[in-house]
């Protein structure tokens, strides 16, 4: 498969479609170098016009990134539950549950009569908001959802998809991450 041009190039541990927009929406933040894609409204734009989650010819308005910003933050708190983190706080639902109460999903018959749900006329965040809430539908019922977990490592919470058997894995990166925490607390032991 080659990755799409909106997946992080540091992407070790990537989802299969449609589940990989969902963690390419979470890594838009970028623990390890402080960035964050959904910040200015020109790079937001571009990173939400080449993932198919924005579809108009001006920028998101700060407000509008905001709500995706803090859409991002609730999804991660889900990640990190799937990881065997914490449950969410009625806090951390908080803004998914706005973004579900505020999506107006259609429904579509193709020429075979398949039936498929689709994000309706909601404005164009909401349209890509929307998208991203049928994707976590979809992995919910095929199983992949718990696969998708935020890495244990609270100073990173990357997104990745563990392909491991029986769903064991913890970090991002083995190389990078897991090291880092394993020796953290072998150093609070030996003292
Ligand atoms: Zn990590």
């Amino acid at each position: 498969m080659t990755t799409p041009p909106w997946v992080s190039s540091q992407e070790a541990k990537p989802a299969p479609m449609p589940l990989l927009l969902v963690q390419s929406f979470v890594n838009t933040w970028d623990g390890d170098n402080g960035s964050d894609l959904l910040l200015d409204p020109a790079a937001a734009g571009g990173w939400l016009t080449a993932a198919g989650l924005w579809d108009a010819d001006r920028a998101p308005e700060p407000a509008e990134l905001d709500i995706a910003r803090r859409l991002r933050e609730s999804i991660r708190a889900l990640l990190v539950a799937n990881g065997g983190g914490p449950e969410p706080t009625p806090g951390d639902l908080q803004a998914i549950q706005a973004a579900a109460q505020d999506a107006r999903p259609a429904l579509q018959v193709g020429s075979g009569g398949q039936v498929s749900i689709l994000a309706g006329p909601v404005g164009p965040l909401g349209a890509g908001l929307t998208r991203l809430l049928l994707a976590i539908r979809d992995a919910q019922r095929d199983g992949s959802w718990q696969r998708l977990k935020a890495c244990g490592n609270p100073d990173c919470r990357w997104a990745f998809y563990d392909r491991s058997h029986g769903q064991v894995g913890a970090w991002c990166d083995m190389a990078t991450c897991g090291n880092r925490i394993k020796n953290r607390r072998l150093r609070q032991r030996r003292r």
